[in-house]
């Protein structure tokens, strides 16, 4: 778990209690919601699955007390405000983006300051809350370019393309770096100057207790730079929304609220970063005969009282084709037949079946030849096993 998660994370909401909410409260809440998201309840569905590790997490912080006052307190200095993207990061202000704590500092880290040890605000956090002093003989981790930030899209599938697998166009609307000024916000023929509040660290130094906070300098946003003469293609803030097409492969199989995670498909990292991932949601689109039960399909078919007494071959749909199932004489209502790897075909090349509900018909109304044959019928059938009503009834005869 990051201190990117516990800043984008309202786990209170998760667990669905308010912030004063007592330890047995939240104790209470996560157990409810811990039993009706367990797998075991849900089994094959993503999203129950999602949910209940979403639950898990929020409880294992707001669950123990020294870790819920951690918690508490990022978030409040988080919150405060006084964390803002870097404008050359390309943070839409008000736009929703999922603040990413590693970029930020990141980015301000590398601005030649070296009071984190070349660590980074992650790690500055951690042995905060930690306990520990400054770290100082703890291990550097090496940092290199921000990596690009994470994207999220959604895409609707029609249920045959799903179970068989597509490739789409997916047009992404994201924020990247102006093409004018190379990101530094800077009208052509200028440069940007040092910030004469931070002189170009980036970072100012707050005094809190008995703690010492470095935090990005807001005169000029953690950039360690001002720019006086802007870009008018991005009013300088060094980055423009950009619109980009890519071919997403879904693969074969894939089921109504799942994710699909494509590596390095997310936005480009800053100055040459590896790139973010992109996560792809997929709804899929109900069809109208087929339903879908893990791997595989169902269809209901109506047959008659007839077909159902004396058997018959029925022809049903697949997906792609017919098969014929064989009624045997004296089928019930309901009976369910498989037609064997029928259904969604699995990753390792495994086809689920078809599952064929049979659902006896009961005419509304027959013709006289009809009703004067179903009158022989019923003289020459044996009556409904009803014995056991039988002494209920004579009860209240
Ligand atoms: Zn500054
Ligand atoms: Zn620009």
């Amino acid at each position: 778990m990051s201190s990117k998660d516990w800043i984008e994370k309202d786990y209170y909401a998760v667990l669905g209690v308010e912030k004063s909410a007592s330890s047995d409260e939240i104790k209470k809440s996560y157990r409810k919601l811990a039993r009706q998201s367990h797998p075991d309840h849900n089994p094959g569905d993503p999203l129950a699955e999602e949910r209940f590790k979403a639950v898990s997490e929020a409880y294992a912080v707001l669950g123990d007390d020294k870790k819920r006052r951690e918690y508490d307190e990022m978030r409040s200095l988080f919150g405060s405000g006084a964390f803002r993207r870097s404008a050359r990061a390309g943070g839409q202000p008000g736009g929703g983006v999922p603040f990413d704590v590693s970029d930020l500092f990141g980015g301000a880290a590398a601005g030649g300051d070296t009071r984190f040890g070349g660590g980074g605000f992650t790690d500055l956090f951690s042995s905060i809350f930690s306990g520990g002093g400054g770290g100082a003989g703890g291990p550097a981790r090496p940092r290199g370019p921000a990596r690009g930030r994470d994207v999220e899209a959604e895409v609707a599938l029609d249920f045959g393309d799903a179970v068989r697998g597509v490739t789409l166009p997916l047009t992404l609307r994201a924020p990247g770096v102006c093409d004018t000024c190379h990101g530094n916000g800077a009208k052509p023929g200028t440069q940007p100057v040092t910030c004469p509040v931070c002189h170009g660290a980036g970072v100012t130094t707050r005094n809190q207790g008995s703690f010492s906070f470095s935090e990005p300098c807001r005169n000029c946003q953690g950039v360690g730079t001002i720019v006086e003469e802007k870009c008018p293609e991005c009013h300088g803030t060094g980055g423009v929304t950009k619109t980009r097409t890519l071919n997403v492969r879904v693969p074969a199989g894939v089921a109504d609220g799942q994710r699909i995670r494509l590596a390095g498909r997310g936005e480009p990292g800053d100055r040459g970063g590896p790139a973010g991932d992109l996560f792809v949601h997929i709804k899929v689109r109900p069809d109208e005969l087929f339903g879908r039960t893990g791997d595989d399909l169902t269809l209901n078919v109506p047959i008659t009282f007839t077909e159902a007494v004396l058997g018959t071959d029925l022809r049903v749909p697949t997906l792609d084709g017919t098969v014929t199932l064989r009624v045997p004489p004296g089928t019930p209502s309901g009976r369910v037949l498989r037609a064997r790897g029928k259904g969604v075909v699995r990753r390792d090349g495994q086809a689920g079946d078809l599952l064929v509900t049979l659902d006896v018909v009961v005419p509304a109304k027959v013709s006289d030849e009809a009703r004067a044959a179903l009158e022989t019928f019923a003289e020459q059938s044996p009556p409904a096993a009803r014995e056991h009503l039988d002494a209920r009834v004579r009860r209240f005869s």
